[in-house]
């Protein structure tokens, strides 16, 4: 699923190509996706592209006053063509195609979505707080304004819950999803099941630490590089989420995993809970 520094990438890269364009058509090859029918899809055609934004995981293109908000889901993606098809692509649920924008020169973008689970989401908006999951974003972790006072009083909300659920719960921090979670929870040395408010003032400020270096320094080498190249860059750096059953990159521990909320994560027990496995509570709930 892209994440923050994914969906900034993609926003940078989009912004560059699409500035002071125009959409001629928007083609919506799966009907679940488009979510809202006021403004119409027609509203877009001839609009011109004013910019190109994310907010947490939405990526959000600005046009003559309107917005194209798109949400990725678990495997939506987006991929630039030099030349779209001129035939109109039909509507299919066993092709990947979702939406497809095209240009005025001929270009144009494919958004897709692997798999039968169709989750991803379009949205036609006069303003981007009108999408209902963007309005109830928590604030953003790279903003100036995310400081340790921001990250604390979070913390001490959401009280006994689990950090894992914490950091990647859209409406409490924005962007952050299943993977970068696992990721800054190692780089800081925690628990994933370690209670919100139980953390000292030295593990604030590992935690503040590593979500800023996490991400601020995934979005530093996503920067500039194309949709087609992010997904490997990303794989490449990833340190325990994703790698069950391979050593950990810091002290060679051999990552593990537990099921988590609707899915799993991956930590090293080494770096993150003294050694110890973490019990998986739905295969003791199973066995039970
Ligand atoms: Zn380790």
């Amino acid at each position: 699923m892209p994440e923050l520094p994914e969906v900034e990438a993609l926003a940078l890269d989009l912004r560059g190509r699409l500035r002071d364009r125009a959409i001629v058509k928007v083609h919506v090859a799966a009907f679940s996706a488009l979510k809202t029918f006021d403004p119409p899809l027609s509203a877009l055609e001839g609009t011109l592209v004013e910019d190109v934004t994310r907010h947490g995981k939405y990526l959000d293109i600005q046009a003559s006053g309107l917005h194209l908000v798109l949400h990725l889901a678990r495997a939506g993606w987006i991929r630039w063509r030099d030349e779209v098809p001129t035939v109109p692509p039909k509507p299919s649920n066993k092709s990947p195609l979702a939406v497809r924008i095209v240009l005025d020169d001929g270009a144009g973008l494919d958004v897709t979505e692997a798999g039968t689970r169709k989750s991803l989401a379009m949205y036609i908006v006069r303003e981007p707080g009108d999408v209902p999951g963007l309005a109830s974003l928590g604030p953003d972790p790279l903003a100036d304004e995310f400081t340790i006072d921001v990250l604390r009083g979070i913390l001490e909300r959401e009280g006994r819950k689990q950090i894992k659920g914490v950091l990647r719960h859209q409406g409490t921090i924005a962007g952050i999803g299943n993977a970068y979670s696992d990721e800054l929870l190692h780089a800081a040395r925690m628990s994933p099941f370690k209670p919100a408010n139980s953390l000292d003032d030295e593990e604030l400020q590992t935690l503040y630490d590593a979500i800023r270096t996490v991400l601020g320094d995934a979005v530093q080498r996503s920067a500039g590089l194309a949709a087609s190249e992010l997904k490997g860059e990303k794989k490449s750096h990833l340190a325990v989420h994703g790698r069950t059953g391979l050593p950990c990159p810091v002290c060679g521990d051999t990552v593990r995993e537990v099921s988590f909320a609707d899915s799993s994560l991956q930590y090293c027990p080494t770096c993150q809970t003294g050694g110890k496995p973490l019990a998986d509570r739905r295969m003791s709930r199973l066995l039970k």
